[in-house]
């Protein structure tokens, strides 16, 4: 974000000065100590702004589903509003409406039955998000139980082994058994008739993703829900569903509006989704957003007070930015429903060429093509033995671009993949920059005698 920053603070005159100050003991600058004294602050900030030159480039980064580029009157509202606490409803009262209206917009577009009783909050992220719908269903499936006369001591959730992290938190922190359906074959992502089988009194619900982040595919919601539908008739076990839309919640509604995987689901009872993701905002926002007020269990909510009045809150956290709320605001007001249609059609169509022409080099098979999310991995044929998809992701990050490879969870462990997450930013001039960089460096790796990266040295997938 290009906040203010003193601009070249390192004129010539200011670094004789700065020079001067940094010379003999302060030549070394404390990292893990609090220096004892004070240093003038141009001379800090360039000591720090140096450092992170080492940071990859933000725009370059095709690992990240996180915002990367926010247009300069986001970028002036949110430095107006970087000393706004989201919590301090009461205070800054105008803030905290911005987060109710989109709320509202959000339950709208997620087709809530009753979106006049909106019910739902910002967050820090999807994670947060996720560990509130999680709390809630897990409320819900605790009560129902007590209410029966039925032990509560073994809730379980059911999700695709391909979840995010966010869902073994919420798992561990919170005491309840992970049931994971593996992969299988040449499926990378939840496979409903799988995962039926594995809920039974104890589940509190079912988490389908919209838009796995190992492939950018869409899991089925609607198949899902039929099968719990049937479940239930078999066994009059209710089981619900929570959606973990944290990139395809603003993706599909405006690509793909005539899929059914939100409220219009009867099953589904809450949605978690990223601001900072495809809704455009830089990091700090994410959005929970229930069915209806029903779906979110009343004795989880906190009632701080909001101009004398009570307001509800759901939370984890106390204080937050809120400047990133109101540049969510921002962004819903400038694009509306075709701005954010045109945005992601855009990510669609790089992501698709991309993905073709990557196919089209030779030695890589596509595991999807980016007509789902804006994302998409691949793979080295059965037969490239003298380069790994770990040498292809080092030589990429020689001119800069950061393309994770990593390997598939069970039972697909034998896999390896690259991927490539496109968002609002990566133009089809900058799409043409790394394709030509990848046949470049194809062209050499083609020539190694045997790979330089094997999977072992490689790091984990932390995406
Ligand atoms: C990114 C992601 C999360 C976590 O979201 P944050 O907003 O980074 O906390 C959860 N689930 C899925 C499917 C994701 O892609």
């Amino acid at each position: 974000m290009a906040l203010q920053h003193p601009r070249n603070p390192f004129s010539c005159a200011r670094r004789a000065v700065a020079e001067e100050v940094f010379s003999a003991e302060t030549a070394r600058v404390p990292t893990h100590a609090l220096p004892p004294g004070e240093m003038p602050g141009e001379v800090a900030y360039q000591i720090v702004h140096d450092e992170l030159m080492l940071d990859g480039n933000a725009r370059l980064n095709l690992a990240t589903f996180v915002t990367t580029y926010m247009d300069q009157y986001a970028d002036r509202l949110m430095a107006e509003t970087l000393d706004k606490n989201m919590i301090d409803k009461d205070e800054y009262p105008q803030t905290a409406a911005m987060e109710m209206r989109c709320v509202n917009m959000l339950s709208r577009l997620y087709h809530s039955p009753d979106p006049d009783k909106a019910t739902g909050c910002s967050t820090t992220g999807s994670s947060e998000a996720a560990m509130l719908g999680g709390l809630a269903l897990k409320r819900t499936w605790q009560k129902k139980r007590k209410a029966a006369g039925k032990p509560t001591d073994k809730p379980n959730l059911v999700t695709g082994i391909n979840v995010q992290v966010c869902w073994d938190k919420f798992a561990n922190y919170w005491d309840v058994e992970m049931r994971l359906v593996p992969m299988e074959g040449d499926r990378y992502h939840l496979s409903p008739e799988e995962a039926v089988k594995l809920c039974d009194e104890n589940t509190i619900g079912v988490v389908v993703v919209m838009g796995s982040t190992f492939d950018g595919s869409y899991e089925d919601v609607r198949r899902m829900s039929d099968l719990l539908d049937d479940l239930e008739q078999r066994t009059g076990l209710d089981v619900p569903i929570h959606v973990d839309a944290a990139s395809g919640g603003f993706v599909a509604p405006f690509l793909d509006p005539d899929l059914e995987w939100d409220f219009r689901v009867p099953r589904v009872q809450s949605i978690n989704v990223s601001g900072h993701k495809y809704g455009l905002v830089y990091p700090g926002v994410g959005w929970a957003i229930w069915r209806d007020a029903d779906a979110l269990p009343d004795d989880l909510i906190f009632w701080v007070n909001y101009l004398g009045d009570e307001m509800p809150t759901f939370a984890l956290n106390f204080s937050r930015p809120g400047a990133q709320v109101v540049a969510q605001y921002y962004n819903f007001l400038r694009l509306g429903v075709d701005g954010y249609r045109s945005v992601q059609q855009y990510s669609r169509d790089v992501a698709r060429y991309v993905a073709g022409e990557i196919e089209a080099m030779g030695p890589f098979v596509l595991l999807t093509r980016g007509d789902q999310l804006p994302v998409f991995a691949f793979a080295l044929k059965d037969g490239v033995e003298n380069y790994t998809v770990f040498d292809v992701s080092a030589a990429l990050r020689e001119r800069g671009w950061q393309v994770p490879a990593y390997t598939f969870p069970k039972n697909r462990e034998d896999l390896a993949a690259l991927r490539i997450v496109v968002r609002r930013g990566f133009t089809f001039d900058v799409a043409d920059l790394l394709l030509s960089d990848l046949r470049k460096q194809v062209a050499r790796l083609e020539t190694l005698p045997a790979p330089l990266v094997r999977q072992d040295d490689a790091g984990g997938f932390h995406h």
